[in-house]
């Protein structure tokens, strides 16, 4: 396996004493909360009726003065009502891929794309990059932002840059082999078909350069990252973002292992209780929630992401000091509620995971029966499977059941299907079919 070796692309601001960079980050806190004030109705009327002014939020500590928003937010003020900058300023627009099913955009001015860019590119660099490497994109190219987003983070770098986009797996891994592509960027679920299919094709890894990979837009575990890296011989690196705060590279994780760093001179995160809406202290889980700071065409102020995870402020052997996010384990509105009991498809991911048999392709599907919710988990079995007994199936299927039980606290209907058959995605993996009528 190529060797990955960590690089710091910008260690005045990703090395910062955090006293410093707390300095930082208010003084930047107040910049913005200045620019909406004078710029965004929404947010004047918001902080009048909360009855604050711009004089009222001095340090970082003030942050929890200031009204969220939300999603619907951007779906009320589409499209141009929370830029704060005049359109001639805005060069660019990016659209959230729509996963929820509400269309948003974004405006950038050119000093946000830059900023935007060197997010990613320390994202890029902790994975290895540099002038010297060949980056495949493989994240959609156009409204979403995965795919410019890499894009610009690995020219950055000086790497030489292969813009695919997703779909068309073996010409993507023709291209891969022939190029002698050494870093990819794509959905881990993406990742990891593209590794079966360079399987299946007869290919073996080692006539590859691959030695990194930066995979996101979704939530994946840690048994997939070993999937991964075992299957493309690479160190797989997992990178967060959304459209509404800039894209990908809010936070990116190192070569340790160990967390996303936040790009906190660009962002300020928080956990609250998504109850509550209480601020929660480190260590906790709850909902993440961004305040962008010196982002000037569409600035946002407690932004709820609605994306569970946890903070932990530790200095990382990296040498980075900056806040690291644990995975996310999903999004409060991907989460079923099954018999009343919280259900998130991360969980079914890492029971699968953990048995031998069957693949990680799962497929949920809720009905209700009468007034009872009945979960139907398909899971595709692995080809050696198909050619075992039936009673062995059963002994599978029952070990399935009985995890699945323990695990996420609700007894499941296991159906065994045969490889391949459940659906692969280019993007986002869709993992849940919700059939209630509520
Ligand atoms: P949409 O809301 O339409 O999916 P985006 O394309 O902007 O819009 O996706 C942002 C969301 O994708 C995040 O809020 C989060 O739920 C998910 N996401 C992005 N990166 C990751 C990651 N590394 N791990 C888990 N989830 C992620
Ligand atoms: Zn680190």
């Amino acid at each position: 396996m190529k060797q990955a070796i960590n690089r710091i692309w910008n260690p005045e601001m990703e090395c910062m004493d955090i006293d410093v960079r707390r300095e930082m980050q208010s003084q930047k806190l107040r910049e913005t909360v200045k620019r909406v004030y004078d710029n965004v109705e929404m947010y004047r009327s918001r902080m009048i009726d909360a009855g604050i002014t711009p004089d009222d939020i001095k340090t970082v500590d003030d942050l929890s003065k200031l009204p969220f928003t939300d999603k619907p937010d951007l779906r009320d003020q589409f499209p141009y009502g929370l830029f704060a900058s005049p359109r001639k300023d805005i060069v660019r627009i990016q659209g959230s891929s729509g996963t929820t099913g509400m269309p948003i955009v974004s405006g950038y001015t050119q000093q946000d794309i830059d900023d935007w860019t060197e997010m990613v590119t320390r994202s890029v660099a902790a994975a290895g990059g540099s002038d010297e490497d060949i980056v495949q994109v493989t994240y959609g190219y156009g409204l979403f932002t995965g795919g410019l987003g890499l894009h610009q983070g690995a020219s950055n770098v000086g790497a030489m840059v292969v813009p695919m986009s997703s779909g068309n797996t073996v010409r993507q891994i023709n291209m891969m082999k022939g190029l002698g592509v050494t870093m990819i960027g794509c959905t881990p679920s993406y990742a990891l078909h593209i590794g079966e299919t360079i399987r299946e094709m007869g290919l073996d890894i080692k006539d590859f350069k691959l030695k990194a990979g930066i995979f996101g837009a979704e939530p994946w575990s840690d048994n997939i990252r070993n999937r991964i890296e075992d299957l493309l011989q690479i160190d797989a690196l997992d990178i967060y973002g959304l459209t509404e705060i800039c894209g990908p590279g809010v936070s990116f994780e190192c070569l340790e292992k160990v967390g996303m760093h936040v790009n906190e001179d660009f962002v300020i995160p928080e956990i609250i209780d998504p109850d509550t809406l209480q601020p929660l202290p480190y260590g906790e889980l709850g909902e993440l929630v961004f305040s962008t700071i010196g982002k000037q065409g569409m600035p946002m102020l407690r932004y709820r992401t609605h994306d569970l995870c946890r903070l932990h402020p530790e200095k990382c052997a990296c040498g980075r000091t900056t806040v690291r996010m644990e995975r996310i384990i999903g999004r409060t509105d991907d989460m079923l509620i099954i018999r009343g009991v919280n259900v998130f498809p991360s969980q079914v991911e890492t029971v699968l995971t953990n048995i031998r048999g069957v693949s990680p392709h799962f497929l949920m599907v809720v009905d209700r029966e009468g007034s009872t919710d009945r979960l139907e988990i398909q899971v595709e079995v692995t080809e050696e499977m198909m050619g075992d007994t039936i009673s062995a199936m059963q002994v599978l299927q029952k070990e399935i059941g009985e995890k699945v039980k323990s695990t996420l606290g609700v007894a499941a209907r296991i159906k065994l299907v045969d490889p391949k058959t459940i659906p692969r995605f280019e993007g986002k993996a869709r993992r849940v079919t919700d059939n209630r009528i509520l």
